[in-house]
């Protein structure tokens, strides 16, 4: 079995976990640490994950709402850390990880960690190096998972599609951006090609992925001053139902996931 959860989400922090339970028990991946230590292991505890079967830490890029608690956790919890050549070097660079760290560049390949088979592709943000990570697990189940990228390109659509979970980036409302109080260079920044994916982009991904068969969503790395988790749902939801794929009897039969992923705290798991 196959599930995925964030330890919290948003501008403030990004943390996700896969887990997948087989004879060797319930082995897990965490995807960046944007938070301290104190709240990895407070979430985890609420997903009632025991740290000793995290098997590694797979790092989109080196934004501090991703790293931050990364060097004091694996002082604790030393696993191998994967990720992008660029990523890691500039991991390194920063100090942001202890000097022992086992830095791994997974680039251009599939890397097997413990049974997950996971796979790197570049995404389009301003970092040095930015990536959304495919993940296969033992049974053949697959999700990906993308967050801080400024579009979605055919390359990274191609590692979205065909996938039994996706977990996207619902960064902000367009017009709560341009009216807010965010100066004009940040405006610019964020809706850019290289910034962040507004609710409508996100929307028109998930309206996609939904027509080639994807019907389990989560909404990842909300901002919080630029959207609400209420709007962005109804956005999304309102695109998916658009095309007319459900009957109100098959959502209230749970045909489709889509989850909001909270700011604090932990979400619930979802199967896939
Ligand atoms: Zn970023
Ligand atoms: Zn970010």
């Amino acid at each position: 079995m196959a599930r995925f959860a964030t330890l919290y989400s948003g501008s403030s922090g990004n943390s996700a976990a896969v887990a997948q339970t087989t004879a060797a028990g319930t082995e897990f991946l965490l995807v960046d640490m944007g938070k301290n230590c104190k709240q990895a292991m407070l979430s985890l505890q609420q997903l009632e994950l025991d740290v000793r079967g995290l098997k590694g830490i797979l790092v989109t890029h080196e934004h501090s709402d991703h790293i931050s608690g990364l060097k004091v956790f694996l002082k604790k919890h030393p696993v191998p850390v994967y990720g992008g050549v660029a990523t890691l070097e500039a991991l390194a660079a920063e100090d942001a990880v202890p000097p022992a760290a086992q830095l791994i560049p997974i680039d251009g390949r599939q890397e097997d960690i413990a049974g997950f088979g996971v796979e790197a592709f570049a995404t389009s943000h301003d970092s040095a190096g930015c990536c959304g990570f495919h993940i296969e697990c033992a049974d053949g189940h697959t999700m990906s998972i993308a967050t801080d990228l400024g579009y979605v390109s055919h390359p990274v659509m191609q590692q979205l599609q065909g996938c039994g979970l996706v977990a996207l980036e619902c960064n902000y409302d367009k017009t709560m951006l341009m009216m807010g109080s965010y100066p004009y260079y940040l405006k610019s920044r964020i809706n850019s090609t290289r910034g962040h994916l507004s609710n409508e982009e996100c929307a028109e991904t998930l309206a996609e992925l939904l027509a080639a068969g994807c019907t389990r969503f989560a909404l990842c790395h909300l901002s919080q001053e630029n959207n609400i988790p209420d709007l962005a749902r109804a956005t999304v939801m309102e695109r998916l139902l658009q095309d007319g794929r459900f009957t109100p009897e098959q959502l209230a039969a749970g045909a489709l996931t889509l989850q909001v992923s909270p700011r604090h705290g932990a979400s619930d798991w979802i199967e896939f």
